[in-house]
């Protein structure tokens, strides 16, 4: 039996992807997000679903503790649940920024903790952080949104070094415009009309197929684990931005 793979934000878009792309490589999965009836309904075999909000540090660990019974410890946990709420800083709602920070980097913070200390004992394991283009560069009303991505970067980054020495990976991926329900949460009609506009220039006006990022993840998850591919970046090739 593989090692077990923990992916939160399961539920949908690049999760979902994951899920079932490492699900039908062998692995058996604990996957994670609010929606656990959309987890389930995908049937994969050795899987745990639960419904966790990952801002609850405990039921992420009782999630944890409930899968590792089983399928001994996390070897890859993939923190990608997250949320873009977009907006102007004159016009949006604090309560955006607010649920923004409190997945986008509560949430990994909260994941990175509860797998760490044991990866570290093992001197083995692997943490893929998913951030975003807008974790590398400044897109125009999403300030809240890049924020928290190059916190994610940022954070990536430091725990790199800090645990680096015990053989244990904390890597980044940072995909461009993708094909998901990430854009649907968005409140504000008049960015979403500019997204979509801008999302043209793309083949069938279509952005990236969320199963390349999946992929991505296993390419750099399957790497020797003396090799550390610290961050991956992946667009559609169209994307101009
Ligand atoms: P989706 O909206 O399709 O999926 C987001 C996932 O996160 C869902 O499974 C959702 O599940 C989960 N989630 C949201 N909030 C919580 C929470 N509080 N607790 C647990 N799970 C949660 O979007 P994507 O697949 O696109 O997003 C995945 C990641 O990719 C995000 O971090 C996003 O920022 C990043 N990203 C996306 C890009 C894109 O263009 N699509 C580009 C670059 C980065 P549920 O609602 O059931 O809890």
């Amino acid at each position: 039996m593989k090692k077990l793979v923990c992916i939160t934000g399961a539920s949908s878009g690049f999760g979902m992807e994951m899920a079932k792309m490492y699900s039908e490589a062998g692995y058996p999965t604990l996957l994670l997000a609010r929606r656990v009836d959309k987890i389930k309904a995908m049937n994969l075999s050795n899987s745990v679903a639960v419904s966790v909000d990952v801002t609850d540090y405990n039921a992420f660990q009782s999630a944890i503790n409930l899968a590792e019974a089983t399928y001994g410890e996390i070897d890859l946990l993939i923190n990608n649940a997250g949320i873009m709420l977009l907006g102007n800083i004159e016009n949006q709602n604090p309560n955006e920024w607010q649920q923004m920070l409190n997945v986008n980097i509560m949430g990994v913070l909260n994941g990175t903790q509860l797998v760490l200390d044991k990866m570290k004992t093992r001197n083995c394991g692997t943490i893929i952080n998913v951030s975003s283009i807008a974790g590398r560069k400044t897109f125009l009303n999403h300030a809240a949104y890049v924020a928290t991505k190059f916190g994610v970067h940022a954070m990536t980054e430091t725990i790199r070094q800090e645990v680096s020495g015990s053989n244990v990976r904390v890597l980044v991926i940072a995909p461009g415009a993708a094909e998901t329900e990430l854009l649907t949460h968005v409140t504000d009609s008049n960015i979403v009309d500019g997204y979509n506009e801008w999302k043209k220039i793309m083949d069938d006006e279509k952005s990236l197929d969320p199963k390349f990022v999946a992929l991505s993840t296993k390419f750099m998850y399957e790497m020797p684990q003396s090799v550390s591919i610290r961050e991956l970046v992946i667009a559609d090739t169209k994307q101009d931005a």
